[in-house]
């Protein structure tokens, strides 16, 4: 037995622990686990040396009915308790990495999607790191049961107005329990509205930092009486949620993007990347802004991102770089929603930047005007494009996308192109009470 487990097996047998998740997450990022309850706190070796089969076919873009066995197989880096579980007889999980019955790896598993494009780039030396601000809405119901934001709170107020502090508290201690540092936490613009920021990391670990963030403010706010959702516009006339990514490159633990010998103290890497970030811009949002709602948040008007540009203090584009330098050097791409799935988002956006690293595309001069005072017809003459502004048109962007399509890999891309349409298909068949209002003239 490998010092590792001897660890595990110890701290499970201290903590009293009687179940044991195996998690993972679906084509969408959902979380799906399994629970195995435990005779013996030694049990655990032999599933993480043999993994468990399960049924992948009713896992959303997994495998079809006639070739469903997968097996799950838990990474031991990933184990912790889960504080927001009973203590006593309590429950720990580790997450999971998918395999085949004959040990390849299950190419529909969004963490190899990450892990390949990690891979890839490791071996040239370099380390991605991510730190995502995940936005989220707190939410109650009224008494005719209309979903309502919990409070009136706004940007970073204090209580008694803003009334998350508690959750807020819950979750960072939580967090920090399962090893995750949380950088701040604050109340948002809108009423209801939260942020959470991660310190950066490792972009594996942070995606599934991301994933177990989520799990937990769900289970702390519904243990509260209310409701949390990472839907990014549940309120027309409000800010929508986003989840911009912080993202850095290491090499010999070296920031790549730092270079104190230029004007902005910025490398030519990190001009590149931003240039490849820009160029792929269309196809990376079909992954990070992936459902027919998140396009109701890429407007101008409440803060988020609608123009291909990137400024360096400027909070209107795309993409902005924090005046931060040395190891915080890092560019922040704005366009990322939280239902996002972060494997493969930050998979897409490391290629789209290790893109424009190889292919050296320049990125231009940055833009440092604010981009929403301006009309469409001045930022076309200016040669600034905007993102698509439905899923459907990111759709058609990803499609002509050979280098976001190859971040997926085949399995996940026609999987996602087949969901996507769907989602599409189903939302443009129905009438909203917009349209009675505007166009029924009775
Ligand atoms: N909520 C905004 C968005 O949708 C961001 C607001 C902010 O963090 N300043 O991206
Ligand atoms: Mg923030
Ligand atoms: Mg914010
Ligand atoms: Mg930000």
């Amino acid at each position: 037995m490998s010092d590792k487990i001897g660890r595990i097996i110890a701290k499970m047998d201290e903590c009293g622990v009687k179940f044991v998740r195996l998690q993972f997450v679906d084509i969408h990022g959902k979380p799906k686990n399994m629970a195995i309850p435990l005779v013996r706190p030694d049990q655990i070796e032999d599933i993480i040396k043999d993994g468990l089969l399960f049924d992948g076919s009713s896992v959303e873009g997994f495998v079809d009915i006639n070739e469903s066995d997968l097996v799950l197989k838990p990474d031991p880096d990933t184990f912790s308790t889960l504080p927001w579980r009973p203590e006593e007889k309590g429950v720990c999980r580790f997450i999971c990495d998918i395999y085949w019955p004959d040990g390849k790896p299950f190419e529909g598993d969004p963490r190899y999607v990450l892990k390949r494009a990690l891979d890839k780039y490791a071996h040239l030396g370099y380390e991605y790191n991510v730190g995502p601000e995940p936005e989220f809405f707190i939410l109650d119901q009224d008494e005719d049961g209309n979903i309502i934001p919990h409070d009136c709170g706004a940007y970073f107020d204090v209580e008694p107005v803003d009334q998350g502090t508690d959750f807020r508290r819950k979750l960072v201690m939580d967090l920090e329990a399962l090893n995750f540092d949380v950088e701040v936490s604050h109340h948002e613009v809108a009423p209801g509205q939260h942020e959470i920021d991660f310190k950066f990391d490792k972009a594996l670990k942070t995606a599934d930092a991301v994933i177990t963030f989520k799990q937990a403010i769900k289970a702390i706010v519904d243990k509260m009486g209310y409701m949390v959702t990472f839907m990014p516009k549940p309120f027309f006339g409000e800010n929508g949620s986003g989840m911009h990514c912080h993202q850095s490159l290491f090499k010999d633990g070296e920031n790549v993007f730092y270079d104190p010998d230029t004007e902005t103290q910025l490398s030519e890497e990190a001009l590149y990347f931003i240039g490849g970030l820009l160029k792929h811009a269309p196809a990376l949002t079909a992954v990070c802004a992936p459902t027919v709602n998140s396009y109701k948040r890429l407007v101008p008007g409440y803060e988020a991102p609608v123009y291909i540009a990137y400024g360096l203090k400027n909070r209107s584009t795309l993409i902005r770089i924090p005046a931060s330098r040395g190891k915080g050097t890092r560019v922040e791409l704005r366009m990322p929603d939280p239902s996002c799935n972060p494997y493969l988002a930050f998979a897409a956006m490391l290629e789209a930047g290790m893109n424009g690293i190889q292919n050296k595309i320049d990125p231009g001069e940055p833009t440092e005007i604010d981009v929403y005072e301006k009309s469409m017809s001045e930022l076309r003459e200016m040669g600034i494009e905007t993102l698509p502004s439905s899923l459907w048109e990111a759709y058609h962007a990803l499609e002509e996308d050979d280098v976001i399509k190859g971040a997926l890999g085949g399995h996940v891309y026609e999987k996602f192109m087949e969901i996507k349409h769907r989602e599409w298909d189903d939302y443009r068949v129905r009438v909203f009470k917009y349209e009675l209002e505007r166009y029924l003239d009775i």
